[in-house]
């Protein structure tokens, strides 16, 4: 029997395995399809507390990985496919196959960005095609970029961006934003931001070095093709909570986001939420690492009831 299970390698896993590793616990970390989480496909963060200068991505998840480790915590790659809970403590089925026991869980599985699903889409993030304004706006000054969506996060992304860009086309594939009033109107009436109506990105047009240069748009009325000119574009359609394996079990909204209560706690008994999994709201790396550190101090608590 496993003390503490962590799913989940991103800023909110990391840090809950800082903590509880920390408390001697030893904690075992299950690390799926995307290792590193969100942090990992993202180039410069300026945003993080403590870097002057800002911090690869890539190099602060490796970093708070190494601090896990020099306390104990243990990695392993599998990805949870079946979840049971089992009152004195819960079973993960890992990769269709194994079952394993543990006291506590923490559900650090974060939230996957939603991609256009054209062809070798995924090659291009960090070239000048990412789905996060907050993180990569202020490279992008004086020149022009787009946002594809219509809801408040593309509005809210559209609105920050013109901070930092020549012109913010805004990239719709009906003919009104699926946004609040005050968002869409906000975006709507700055005048740095061009609505791109009833419209879809077909394709991306790179430069030599494989930076994104432009797009290909169609209009969906009349199926026209044109070429816009950009130097990056932000995909604002929408996360994906990462919790198949725990529907039915554990409680979501009806967007599959994790509902946490009193602070951390889920529904079961010594199952834990933190990060992007439970929050559709911040988003940022250092909010879902508050909530790693919150999840590991409440599962220790939860610990000491069987000591
Ligand atoms: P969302 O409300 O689900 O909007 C997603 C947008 O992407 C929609 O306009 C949708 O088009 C479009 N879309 C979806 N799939 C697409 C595809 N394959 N190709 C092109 N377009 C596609 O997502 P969100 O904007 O991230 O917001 C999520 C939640 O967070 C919402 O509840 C929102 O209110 C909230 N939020 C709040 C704030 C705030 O209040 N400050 C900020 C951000 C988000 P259709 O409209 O045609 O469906």
């Amino acid at each position: 029997m496993e003390k503490v299970i962590i799913v989940g390698t991103g800023c909110a896993g990391l840090t809950a395995a800082i903590y509880a590793a920390r408390a001697s616990f030893s904690p075992l970390l299950l690390e799926g399809r995307e290792p590193g989480g969100q942090l990992s496909t993202t180039t410069l963060v300026e945003n993080f507390p403590g870097f002057v200068d800002g911090i690869d991505g890539p190099m602060l998840i490796m970093n708070m990985k190494s601090q896990a480790e020099r306390f104990g915590a243990r990695f392993q790659y599998s990805t949870v496919t079946a979840f049971e809970p089992k009152g004195d403590h819960v079973s993960l089925q890992l990769d269709g196959a194994e079952w394993i026991d543990t006291r506590t869980l923490i559900v650090a599985s974060g939230a996957s960005a939603r991609w256009l699903g054209i062809e070798r889409e995924r090659e291009l993030v960090g070239h000048g095609l990412t789905s996060c304004a907050t993180c990569d706006g202020a490279f992008y000054r004086n020149v022009p970029v787009a946002v594809v969506g219509g809801g408040d996060s593309a509005c809210e992304e559209a609105s920050f961006l013109t901070r930092f860009a020549s012109k913010v086309y805004l990239i719709h594939r009906r003919d009104k934003l699926r946004a609040s009033k005050i968002m869409a109107e906000r975006a709507l009436g700055n005048p740095k931001i061009e609505p791109v109506w009833n419209s879809a990105v077909r394709e991306f047009l790179r430069d030599g070095d494989g930076e994104v240069r432009g797009v290909t748009v169609e209009a969906l009325e009349s199926g026209q093709m044109r070429e816009v000119e950009l130097k990056c574009v932000f995909v604002a359609i929408g996360h994906v909570p990462n919790t198949a394996p725990f529907k039915g079990k554990l409680n979501m909204d009806e967007e599959g986001y994790l509902v946490q209560m009193n602070g951390t706690h889920t529904n079961v008994p010594g199952v834990f939420a933190a990060g992007d999994v439970a929050d559709k709201t911040y988003k940022q790396a250092v909010t879902a690492a508050g909530q790693g550190c919150a999840a590991a101090l409440d599962a220790e608590r939860y610990l000491a009831n069987f000591e």
